[in-house]
């Protein structure tokens, strides 16, 4: 590879999809280099969650193709993938009884054969440590149903962190939490992006705090792909007229460019 290349860890191209006679996403184009944390943005429909889907190859595709590491994803068995990329669902359903340690457990699998049951030395050691990163050692033993919504939610971080993976999607990870555990959580993945390098691909809801995290924003409109690239790219006054009809302003903060919502515009006007 030439000094001038840059690495591509998972590529999005010409990809389209419908459910029904629904156009969810159409010609979507992106590539996501190693170590990025990309936020996928975008009004409620815009096809955030299914562009998600599709990256961990839980939905096919209609035309296009999405590649891992340069390998196309829906071509390779779902144990290779899930070797290489991690994804923190929407809606999670926990089996009743279900304690954290077990659930962060469950991201070992596809690291063991089908016969193995029982983690081995190695397994239960990343276990251990995925349990450690996002502080639920001393709830190990709780049934994940009875933890608050920001401990569920690092409970499910510590099964994909146990996964091993390199890259973790998640979808609106915060939208269930109060201001301080919306933060809490993000400097949490702030840290595994810095210090692990793992790269990140969030949809998040809350423009700014999307806009204060990631390196990058892809914005998405009616399953559009209509402006990616970084924050002050992105978050224009004239992509929010377009995409949210919304008057805003951007200011510079201590926390970087954020955005002001002053009024929906008039569609009559
Ligand atoms: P977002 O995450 O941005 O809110 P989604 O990806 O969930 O958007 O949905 C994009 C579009 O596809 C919406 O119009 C939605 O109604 C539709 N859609 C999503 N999932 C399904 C489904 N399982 N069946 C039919 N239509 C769906
Ligand atoms: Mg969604």
């Amino acid at each position: 590879m030439g000094v001038s290349a840059i690495a591509t860890q998972l590529e999005v191209r010409n990809l389209t999809i419908a459910y029904g006679s629904i156009t969810a996403l159409a010609s979507i184009n992106l590539v996501v280099a190693p170590g990025e944390w990309l936020s996928i943005i975008g009004p409620n429909g815009s096809g955030k969650s299914t562009l998600l889907k599709l990256m961990a190859r839980l939905l096919s595709p209609q035309i296009g193709t999405i590649l891992l590491d340069g390998r196309e994803i829906h071509s390779q068995p779902t144990k290779v993938v899930a070797q290489k990329l991690a994804m923190l669902p929407q809606q999670q359903t926990i089996p009743a009884g279900l304690t954290v340690r077990q659930l962060a457990s469950l991201g070992r699998s596809p690291h063991q054969a089908w016969w193995q049951w029982e983690l081995d030395r190695a397994g239960n050691a990343k276990v251990e440590a995925a349990l450690k990163q996002v502080q639920m050692l001393d709830k190990c033993d709780r049934p994940v149903q009875q933890l608050s919504g920001g401990e569920r939610q690092r409970a499910f971080l510590a099964l994909a962190l146990a996964q091993d993976a390199r890259i973790l999607l998640l979808d609106e990870p915060t939208t269930y939490l109060d201001l301080r555990y919306q933060l809490e959580l993000l400097e949490l993945l702030k840290h595994l992006n810095q210090e692990q390098k793992l790269t990140l691909i969030t949809v998040l809801h809350e423009i700014n705090l999307a806009a204060r995290y990631s390196s990058r924003l892809a914005l998405l409109d009616r399953g559009h792909l209509w402006a990616v690239g970084t924050t002050a790219e992105v978050l224009t006054p004239a992509n929010f007229a377009e995409v949210f009809g919304l008057d805003v302003v951007t200011l510079e903060t201590p926390v970087g460019l954020q955005i002001c919502p002053l009024s929906a515009i008039n569609a009559s006007c």
